[in-house]
């Protein structure tokens, strides 16, 4: 055992000395950090080296100019701070100089939020110390294949929990409308998007990728068990840590705890847990793409439903939109885990590989699903408030949990308006799924498409 660690320390140290050296002897400079996923190894397929200006990247980080407080590029590297005052006082919480990008560029592939935070706050604004990265060994999974896929990986990530209607209408993520004979057509947002998930992996496996879910059957979450078995075996642990780690208020905390009550457990406590451990799993998984599927409804029809029985009306509505990390809003970058992945954003390529992926996935959904993308001055509250508009029809930057936490390019889908009047009934009947799936398979190919020729 004590010799295998001494093995494995020795071979990290080695690697990681290489890659610092290599990164030194290619004098790397800010706009040359490595694309995410693939090392310093030959990879078949590469992605190119596109970048962003930090200009292009400070409009699209921010919804709030305060957010520009929080960090800043100087002659040395980025710095980034705790606090407005932090800055006035130019006292960095961390500073990563340019020499290093490479190398946090591998740490964000293989190192978990919890070690990046040790690392994050061991190295402050010191150059960095090879020994205090121990342990974080870069995986070279690339392999040379057949096929236009061969090597990539994918994490697809289908939203909500879906089940049967109880667990959707306690998710609030069903369809219910009364047609004009009579009869009730529903179904729910959480098993069309599995659906969804599952054709395209297919589509994907079939040129060689390999895809992971997060979720793999109806109404099992994340946690690979449903949310009644997760009530019976983990929420009063998770509710004593929630309290522990200020993710819950006290007040909250006695409400769960007391009423438990299952929607309001589901809207306060496992909605954030299901989500978290979605991001743990695709980061483990060390994905090149990660694609994220749900289905929009039309806000003000959703509101205005009957709330007695539980009805939509059917609606003329129908747009698309696509989320890309970015916009965070003032008061998102008080923890220390968001400040990181601030930093993740403005120093790898994540941010301009998501913005090229989204752009691509974008335009595959108005030509295969002929559904226009919203516009950038809609009154929704999540478009006005919350994203910054990225200048390509229908692609928006928000900081959605998953948006933030997952290490890769990602794109988080909201095609079409299930209550729409002609949609509801091919989303029912699963029509749809196929061409939506059909944009999405079109979409990866096109985005890798550059390096397979
Ligand atoms: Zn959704």
């Amino acid at each position: 055992m004590k010799f295998a660690r001494i093995a494995i320390f020795l071979s990290v140290a080695l690697v990681l000395s290489g890659i610092f050296y290599l990164s030194i002897y290619f004098n790397l400079s800010k706009n040359t950090a490595i694309a995410p996923g693939f090392g310093t190894e030959n990879a078949p397929h590469a992605l190119p080296n596109i970048s962003l200006s930090e200009a292009e990247k400070a409009k699209l980080i921010a919804k709030d100019p305060e957010v520009y407080e929080y960090y800043s590029f100087d002659n040395e590297g980025l710095n980034i701070y705790a606090s407005a005052q932090d800055k006035a006082n130019f006292k960095a919480e961390c500073k990563i100089f340019y020499e290093e990008f490479e190398i946090f560029n591998t740490l964000f592939k293989n190192a978990d939020i919890e070690s990046l935070k040790i690392i994050y706050e061991k190295k402050g604004t010191q150059k960095l110390n090879l020994k205090q990265y121990e342990g974080y060994l870069p995986v070279n999974e690339k392999k040379m294949g057949a096929l236009p896929l061969s090597g990539v990986k994918i994490a697809l990530d289908p939203g909500h929990l879906g089940g049967d209607m109880e667990t959707a209408m306690m998710e609030g993520k069903f369809i219910r409308i009364k047609n004009a004979d009579g009869t009730i057509t529903e179904f729910n947002e959480g098993n069309i998007a599995l659906k969804t998930a599952k054709i395209l992996a297919k589509k994907l496996e079939a040129q060689g990728a390999r895809v992971m879910l997060t979720r793999e059957k109806q109404g099992i979450s994340a946690f690979d068990m449903s949310y009644e078995a997760w009530l019976q075996s983990s929420f009063d642990f998770a509710l004593e840590e929630a309290l522990k780690n200020e993710a819950l208020s006290e007040a909250d905390y006695q409400k769960l705890k007391h009423k438990r009550n299952k929607k309001e457990i589901h809207d306060l406590l496992f909605r954030r847990l299901d989500i978290e451990e979605r991001a743990r799993k695709i980061n483990a998984f060390r994905p090149d793409l990660c694609l994220v599927i749900h289905y929009n409804v039309d806000e003000e029809n959703y509101l205005n439903r009957d709330r007695e029985n539980q009805l939509l009306n059917a609606t003329e509505a129908n747009y698309s939109m696509v989320f890309m990390p970015g916009s965070f809003l003032k008061n998102e970058l008080q923890r220390k885990e968001e400040r990181i992945e601030l930093m993740r954003l403005l120093m790898t390529n994540d941010l301009a590989l998501s913005l090229r992926f989204n752009s691509i996935i974008m335009n595959e959904l108005e030509d295969n699903i002929n559904v226009l993308p919203i516009s950038p001055d809609s009154k929704m509250g999540y478009i006005r408030n919350a994203s910054v508009f990225t200048g390509h029809d229908g692609v928006f930057a928000r900081n959605l949990a998953l948006t933030r936490m997952v290490h890769a390019p990602i794109c988080y889908t909201e095609p079409l308006c299930q209550d729409n009047i002609e949609e509801y009934p091919r989303l029912a009947n699963g029509s749809r799924l196929e061409e939506v799936a059909e944009a999405y398979y079109l979409g990866i190919m096109k985005f890798f498409e550059a390096h397979l020729l």
